[in-house]
């Protein structure tokens, strides 16, 4: 079999070293003589590796201590309900800065629960840009204000966030987590599924303020309340365990890899590589989003035509690149530079994506 390159949106790759591991122990996990998910998520083994993961993350993200890492279901599109649900009460707005189709639709939920407003929306330019931090309209009775801190469709990151203090600052980092440095304490809650840049689908993980998960929610199911998880350390039902503990193993090769800098350096170092593919090659590959706004994560662009972007994608599958077409709602191309694509994978595309177009 030939080399793949996974440059999948979406669940996404994982680190080789990773997925041996898991392998190497599938069915025999610390010397219990079986799997990791055979195992009571009550056993003491079990629990070492939630906590782990906890811990782990706290560590490597430098969590502060009054913020609390919950494993929640659902993904990140429950996320998009229970936070309405949580904060949006009688009188309060729900404040979204709309920079795609996740924050679209996050907005939308919320529009199913209480009054909301638009902080920001950067939709007429295609969502190639991202709002000036300056420039976004807040209500004083705000519940809430939620970002979409990189957008998976469009390829567009913030750089520099807002600094709020009338309301909580919420983030959708299902597609940076862990990505580079962030100052946790700009936000009272961010929330990330795992598929992209954590692990494999099944676990979606949130950081939230400890003062949040005091305010009265009689009327939210319990399974659907922020505290009920965070007074059982997520354990209240059963989670996800396989997939936490693959977010475990992924966290512990976070830590083998130096931490969230040196992996933040290593995908400058990655984007780059497929950024300058496009700059160089007068016009042939086209940026979707503007370069202040580009995406570490996805790296969308299209070809002059789309009879042209379908050749390239055709192109490249034969070769073993995985993953390149642009999301349905947007078309063209994009690579998605997770975590765990190596840096060989995005030389591999860099090469590929030169020697096509001399080749016209
Ligand atoms: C993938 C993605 C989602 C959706 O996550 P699910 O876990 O499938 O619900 C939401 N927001 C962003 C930014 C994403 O990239």
């Amino acid at each position: 079999m030939t080399a793949v390159y996974n440059f999948n949106a979406g669940p996404s790759a994982l680190p080789k070293e990773v997925l041996e591991r898991a392998q190497a122990e599938l069915t025999n996990f610390n010397g219990t003589g079986m799997s990791v998910m055979e195992l009571s998520h009550r056993s003491k083994d079990y629990e070492a590796v939630h906590q782990n993961a906890i811990d782990l993350l706290k560590e490597l993200y430098n969590i502060p201590d009054q913020y609390k890492v919950l494993f929640l279901q659902g993904g990140a599109s429950l996320q998009f309900s229970m936070i309405p649900m949580q904060f949006l009460k009688e009188g309060k707005i729900g404040n979204y800065i709309l920079t795609g189709a996740w924050s679209e639709k996050a907005l939308k939920e919320a529009k199913l629960i209480g009054e909301t407003a638009i902080a920001a929306s950067t939709k007429e330019g295609n969502y190639s840009s991202i709002p000036n931090v300056n420039q976004l309209q807040y209500n004083q009775n705000d519940a809430y204000v939620h970002l979409t801190s990189n957008n998976t469709i469009f390829g567009t990151q913030w750089r520099d966030f807002p600094t709020i203090d009338h309301a909580p600052l919420i983030a959708d980092m299902s597609s940076d987590i862990l990505s580079r440095p962030i100052d946790i304490e700009k936000f009272g809650l961010i929330y990330a599924g795992a598929q992209k840049n954590l692990g494999p689908s099944g676990v979606t993980v949130a950081i939230i303020r400890e003062d949040l998960l005091e305010e009265q929610v009689d009327n939210v199911p319990t399974v659907l309340r922020y505290k009920t998880h965070a007074d059982s350390n997520s354990l209240y039902h059963t989670p996800p365990t396989f997939s936490i503990y693959m977010l475990n193993q992924v966290l512990t090769w976070v830590k083998e890899q130096g931490g969230v800098q040196a992996i933040q350096k290593r995908n400058e170092e990655k984007a780059k590589l497929i950024y300058d593919a496009i700059d160089e090659s007068n016009g042939f590959y086209r940026g979707h989003a503007e370069v202040e706004a580009r995406s570490l994560m996805n790296i969308t662009f299209n070809l002059p035509t789309d009879q042209d972007n379908q050749a390239f994608l055709a192109k490249a599958k034969e070769l073993g690149f995985v993953g390149l077409n642009g999301h349905r709602s947007v078309g063209g191309c994009r690579a998605s530079t997770y975590n765990a694509v190596p840096f060989e994978a995005c030389v591999a595309l860099r090469e590929f994506m030169d020697s096509y177009r001399i080749n016209q």
